[in-house]
């Protein structure tokens, strides 16, 4: 996937979370997995609606989107995927078979440290809550119990994050840089002219929410005093309870510069040369071009049955 937004800047809640112990970040986020898993398997069902995060895609991105979509739709048959309304969502099985194998595998390595009997095995679309529970019931006694516990608590902090990333991906709660469709009216999207609003989780928004800020990184954004509450990094950021505020002052801003721009043309196309009579705008244009053919959509006053 080259379009996905994998080598986005590092979430800063990530950074911050290093300073805690592998153990405790194990343990919690393996209580978030427990939490989560359920959500994400009410999402196998396609008519379930499913959170999204918004996507935007430069102009190469989306050659190259396009270049693969004509490929695919060159080799397409009747039996290619998509072809055929699934049963269920493939990518949200896919995601909660790598939930239950890393935690079979987990939940394994655990009770064996501490000679508790295993766990039967469970088949490939089994409830993976049983086997997170019983490791993070018994992790601490693993930890404790053997010289070489610290690596253990390294090995099940990295699997019980993997397990949490995926999670959170599937259920699109990684607000951390997301991009905000609009274009900053201080700097017009820098000098590439593109979204350069970003919403960032700053370091403690998990118990404050006025942390999480649009913070606009053009890199030139310089807005007056009295438009920007406050500055992180030297871009300027707008908390979480300014964005209300924000948005009217967005929705202000452009009004004004479409009441100074020159109105749009009526005819934006030349008549004739792209083979149609021009694009009419307005009601009185329309009129002009259909030049006194009857404007009706009901059918029945029309004797002959010729209008469209
Ligand atoms: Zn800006």
């Amino acid at each position: 996937m080259t379009h996905s937004n994998r080598q986005a800047a590092r979430s800063v809640v990530r950074v911050a979370r290093e300073g805690r112990s592998a153990l405790d970040r194990a343990l919690d986020d393996l209580r978030e997995v427990e939490t989560l898993v359920g959500f994400l398997a009410l999402l196998r069902d396609p008519a379930a609606k499913r959170p999204w995060r918004e996507v935007v895609l430069d102009a190469f991105q989306r050659a190259e989107l396009d270049d693969e979509a004509r490929a695919e739709l060159a080799d397409r048959t009747e039996d290619a995927p998509g072809e055929h309304r699934d049963a269920a969502r493939p990518d949200v099985l896919d995601a909660l078979s790598g939930v239950l194998w890393r935690a079979q595998d987990l939940a394994a390595y655990v009770l064996r440290a501490v000679y508790h009997p295993a766990l039967p095995e469970a088949g490939p679309a089994a409830d993976p809550r049983p086997y997170l529970r019983a490791a993070r019931e018994h992790l601490p006694t693993a930890v404790t119990g053997w010289t070489n516990g610290k690596d253990f608590a390294y090995f099940a902090a990295d699997r019980a994050a993997a397990m949490l990333d995926d999670l959170e991906a599937a259920l699109a709660l990684n607000v951390d840089g997301h991009t905000v469709k609009a274009v900053c009216p201080w700097c017009r999207g820098g000098l590439a002219g593109s979204y350069s609003w970003r919403v960032r989780a700053l370091p403690g928004s998990t118990t404050d929410l006025s942390l999480v800020v649009i913070v606009c990184e053009s890199g030139v954004c310089n807005p007056p005093t009295k438009d920007v509450t406050t500055w992180w990094k030297g871009v300027p950021a707008w908390p979480f309870r300014d964005w209300p505020w924000l948005a009217r002052r967005l929705a202000r801003l452009d009004a004004r510069r479409a009441a100074l721009a020159p109105p749009p043309p009526v005819f934006p196309a030349v008549q004739g040369s792209t083979g149609r009579a021009g694009t009419a705008s307005t009601p009185d244009a329309e009129a002009a071009l259909l030049d006194g053919v009857p404007l009706t959509t009901d059918r029945t006053t029309d004797p002959e049955g010729t209008a469209a």
